[in-house]
């Protein structure tokens, strides 16, 4: 018997040049936090055009960074919305902060701008605004209204990179941008995130904080291994053990040249997708796919027989999941508020198709006839 092939939900697009590029750090022979971090770094920041960026081990360890830098007061509030992958939230907690849960628009599950405006009170001292899927928040709307109540903006980018909002890039929008690199992400190398901001003033507490706690940069203190007492370091915070090292920036230094040519073929398949689709009668996008200048993550429909189409997916070897169900069903954030009735309603109508840059039309156009066939006869 032949097994049937799978069409998977995520497939990172690695190959002989990433090889390459980590074998050059094999030949080194140092594999650790070192230059290839910076030259990553630096590449980084200029093109999602910020100042500085720094390369760490995951966009979970930058939201957590880029909230402890502000040394808020414990019990202080974060909102953030209901509907995001647990990491958002998650920060929040490492910190000693409150969850505060809002709600998302029933068009593009983004933030809701006047549930926002609602849950605001005197205690929040950030935001956490997350491009859900790659579709952008209403970044101009939010930075007027943040600036006004003096609170700190978090971009969640984990799901995007390269996208565009009004000719700015998401992540340089807010003060600090957190990208992931997980390997079901828009760019990978395995694991790894980089977090973005113009704050210079901050910069070398976040550097500190992302390694030990140190006050010194481990490569600069290497390079001076020559000079005298080049030993020396000393421990002025208690930082984390979060760094990107070099292995990982060779990864990302290919995929990060790589990534306007992924993000094209991503709008192409989109279109493929969304054309393909659009007469059904039971299923429609849960995101007003803008495809100029975009980066999507997240191929996601809408539909009020959700558990039925994935199983019948499921049986024709194609891979669905559902993005996400809202944080406050979780037993953990149930303590938090849960008033997000739509995050409530929405969640169970979603699902996610395949959707990475190197799948074949061939696939695409067997997904689509699939999806059909399950709207005609139901
Ligand atoms: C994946 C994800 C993260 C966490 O990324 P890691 O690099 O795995 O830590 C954070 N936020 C969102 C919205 C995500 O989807």
């Amino acid at each position: 018997m032949t097994k049937k092939k799978y069409i998977r939900l995520f497939k990172p697009s690695v190959g002989n040049e990433e090889l390459k590029s980590i074998k050059s750090v094999f030949k080194h022979s140092w594999l650790g936090y070192g230059e290839k971090v910076r030259d990553f770094e630096k590449k980084f920041s200029s093109f999602i055009g910020t100042k500085h960026a720094i390369g760490l081990n995951s966009c979970t360890a930058a939201l957590h960074l880029a909230l402890a830098v502000n040394n808020f007061k414990k019990n202080k509030k974060v909102l953030v919305p209901s509907v995001t992958f647990s990491a958002s939230a998650a920060s929040i907690l490492y910190n000693n902060l409150q969850p505060v849960f809002v709600d998302v628009n029933q068009e593009d599950l983004n933030l809701n701008i006047e549930d926002l405006k609602n849950k605001y009170d005197k205690d929040c001292v950030a935001l956490i605004a997350v491009h859900f899927g790659g579709h952008p928040c209403e970044m101009d709307k939010i930075m007027s209204w943040a600036r006004k109540k003096k609170i700190v903006v978090i971009e969640d980018c984990a799901h995007t990179c390269g996208g565009v909002y009004k000719s700015k890039r998401l992540g340089s929008w807010g003060d600090y941008g957190c990208f992931s690199f997980e390997d079901k992400k828009v760019i990978t190398t395995g694991d790894g995130g980089m977090l973005v901001t113009n704050k210079t003033k901050n910069l070398k507490l976040l550097k500190s904080l992302s390694f030990h706690g140190w006050d010194q940069d481990p490569w600069k203190r290497h390079l001076k291994s020559n000079k005298k007492k080049s030993w020396y370091y000393e421990i002025q915070n208690l930082g984390f053990k979060y760094n990107m090292n070099n292995l990982l920036a060779s990864m990302g230094l290919v995929q990060l040249k790589k990534l306007n040519n992924l993000n094209k073929r991503r709008i192409i398949i989109l279109k493929r997708y969304l054309s393909g689709l659009k007469n059904c009668k039971n299923i429609s996008p849960a995101f007003p796919y803008k495809l100029d200048k975009s980066c999507y993550w997240l191929l996601t429909f809408r539909t009020k027989k959700r558990d039925k189409i994935m199983s019948f997916l499921k049986k024709r070897g194609i891979a669905t999941s559902v993005h996400i169900m809202p944080l406050p069903l979780h037993p953990l954030y149930k303590k938090f508020n849960k008033k997000v009735n739509h995050s409530l309603y929405v969640w169970k109508e979603l699902f996610s198709l395949p959707f990475f840059p190197d799948i074949k039309n061939s696939q695409i156009d067997y997904v689509i006839k699939s999806v059909k066939e399950f709207d005609r006869k139901n």
